[in-house]
């Protein structure tokens, strides 16, 4: 068990924080391999009253794969693929929980596996998926090395939901290990609850009794509390539950044909009310639209910016100073023909709104695709890299934002708002719900503080965060912020989350 569990030391660091940039604090340390060395430490944990924080790749955006004392769970190194599936109709892939995204999605292009120690079954139907159509995992949170076990705690998304559907969307089954190492396997379908009441059976001891929240869920894409619903899948409770009611040890994840043809194309506009205008008319035929996202001109100037500045990001395009804001639109097509036709719609789309398609960037090819990947993540990116530089200056900063679906007007409203010379710096907002979803705007705002101090805003509980971040976007004014994300959770409360054994 020593050599299981390490005394945390300054080579561990960097297990204190995750991409919030919220610094914590732990006495121990763990890397386990197998669901085995995890249920020891569960085990050993629970015996000695010492809480544990989970952690996959620590690219969370919510401070909760950071330590509050205890011992900090790192399952980047379990990270092999142990199964393949084939129910007759959809492939599915069993994953330890470390294995990162970028990995996984290798292994599913090229087709290969690392298949030692597993069952015939899986052979055959690897054998099966080596000559069906081509496969791809949808899920898609930007942050490409995360790992499942992460994704599926926090039910991870990103801009493709938009057509398929965040990642709880995706998980057919995970290995829970509960925080007194005993485990659970859940499989969708299989554990339901009776109204609000699940029990489920662990591989030994008593069965646990489960009260599921009686409170309604909203109709919006959320992760701001535990999944709840009468007669709702066992396994939806867990997917969401940011490592609070356990350990997943491994996820199954089922995989959808890749589409024939996928083109990105990043409009660019003068003015806020254009972009809008487009989506607005964009939406009235969104077939094909994977993924509508929205970059605000204090989101490109993050970009302007770190073009100059930065080695890391001279391979941006140039964004000409009149671009005031931009749309990034990924179409996923069955072939050639559909993808002229989508992309002749989108140019009616801008001309309807006085736009020349000519301002346009269209990504045909995977290297094309992969520039304008870079664009996008270089906004949330760039952010986390100022706020390093700041906090160099103040140890006390840390990033202040926010994620939450508002319906398309009020976005409008709030991109006029900035547009009018107001202090708001409101930056890059994604849409990213599925086409019939009533409320399909996503916002992500970040607010790099200047000093310390102002992170104290966050911490103020007398109102509503939504009020406080607000209020802070305003104050924060005259100073700059840019990009997307972070935490405070509607309830007020502190992002950080432990399960305690
Ligand atoms: C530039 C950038 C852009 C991003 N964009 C998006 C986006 O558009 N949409 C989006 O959804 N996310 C986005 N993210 C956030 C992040 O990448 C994902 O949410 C990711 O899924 C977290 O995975 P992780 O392995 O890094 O988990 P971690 O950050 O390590 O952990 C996240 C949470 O899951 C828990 N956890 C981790 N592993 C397990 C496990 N095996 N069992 C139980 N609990 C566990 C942790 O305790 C913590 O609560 C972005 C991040 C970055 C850096």
């Amino acid at each position: 068990m020593e050599t299981l569990i390490r005394p945390f030391d300054h080579q561990y660091a960097s297990y204190l924080r995750d991409e919030s940039r919220m610094e914590g604090r732990a006495d121990l340390i763990a890397f386990p391999r197998t669901e085995e060395e995890t249920r020891d430490i569960l085990r050993a944990c629970t015996r000695d009253n010492i809480p544990v924080t989970v952690q996959g790749a620590r690219t969370g955006l919510a401070g909760a794969a950071s330590p509050d004392g205890g011992l900090v769970l790192n399952l980047s190194r379990m990270d092999r693929v142990t199964a393949c599936g084939f129910d007759g109709t959809r492939f599915t892939l069993t994953a330890q929980a470390g294995v990162a995204l970028c990995e996984l999605r290798k292994m599913i292009s090229a087709r290969r596996f690392v298949t030692e120690g597993w069952s015939r079954q899986s052979l055959d139907a690897l054998t099966l998926l080596s000559r069906a159509p081509e496969q791809f995992f949808p899920p898609d949170p930007t942050e490409t090395t995360a790992t499942l076990g992460g994704m599926a705690a926090c039910n991870a998304s990103g801009a493709r939901t938009y057509l398929y559907g965040a990642m709880r969307t995706h998980v057919q089954a995970l290995t829970l290990l509960l925080t007194d190492g005993r485990k659970l396997v859940l499989a969708r379908g299989e554990q339901r609850a009776s109204g609000r009441h699940l029990t489920l059976f662990p591989d030994s001891g008593s069965p646990v009794d489960v009260g599921i929240p009686t409170y309604a869920m909203p109709e919006t894409k959320n992760t701001s509390s535990y999944f709840a619903k009468d007669g709702m899948d066992a396994i939806d409770l867990i997917i969401g539950s940011d490592g609070t009611l356990g350990v997943i040890a491994d996820v199954t994840v089922v995989l959808s044909p890749l589409p024939g043809r996928i083109a990105g194309a990043m409009c660019l506009f003068d003015s806020t009310a254009q972009a809008v205008g487009f989506v607005e008319k964009l939406r009235t035929d969104a077939r094909d639209v994977a993924s509508v996202e929205y970059f605000d001109g204090y989101a490109l100037d993050v970009l302007r910016d770190q073009r100059q500045s930065h080695a890391g990001f001279t391979s941006l395009p140039k964004l000409e100073p009149w671009i005031g804001a931009a749309i990034y639109v990924e179409l996923h097509c069955k072939d050639d023909e559909a993808v002229i036709q989508r992309l002749n719609a989108l140019s009616l789309a801008l001309a309807s709104v006085g736009c020349d398609d000519a301002n346009t960037w269209v990504a045909r090819n995977g290297s094309d695709l992969d520039r304008m990947m870079f664009f996008r993540h270089a906004v949330p990116e760039s952010v986390n890299l100022l706020i390093d530089k700041r906090k160099r200056k103040d140890s006390g900063i840390t990033k202040l934002g926010s994620d939450m679906a508002v319906p398309p007007h009020r976005r409008l409203l709030r991109a006029k708002r900035s547009q009018s010379g107001t202090s708001v710096r409101d930056v890059g907002t994604h849409r990213q719900q599925p086409p019939a979803c009533e409320h399909p705007a996503q916002l992500h705002g970040g607010v790099p503080p200047r000093q310390g101090a102002f992170y104290g805003v966050r911490k103020d509980r007398r109102q509503p965060w939504r009020f406080r971040l607000i209020g802070a976007w305003r104050r924060q004014a005259q100073s700059g912020l840019s990009a997307r994300h972070v935490h405070a959770r509607r309830d007020g409360s502190d992002a950080r989350r432990q399960s305690r054994a």
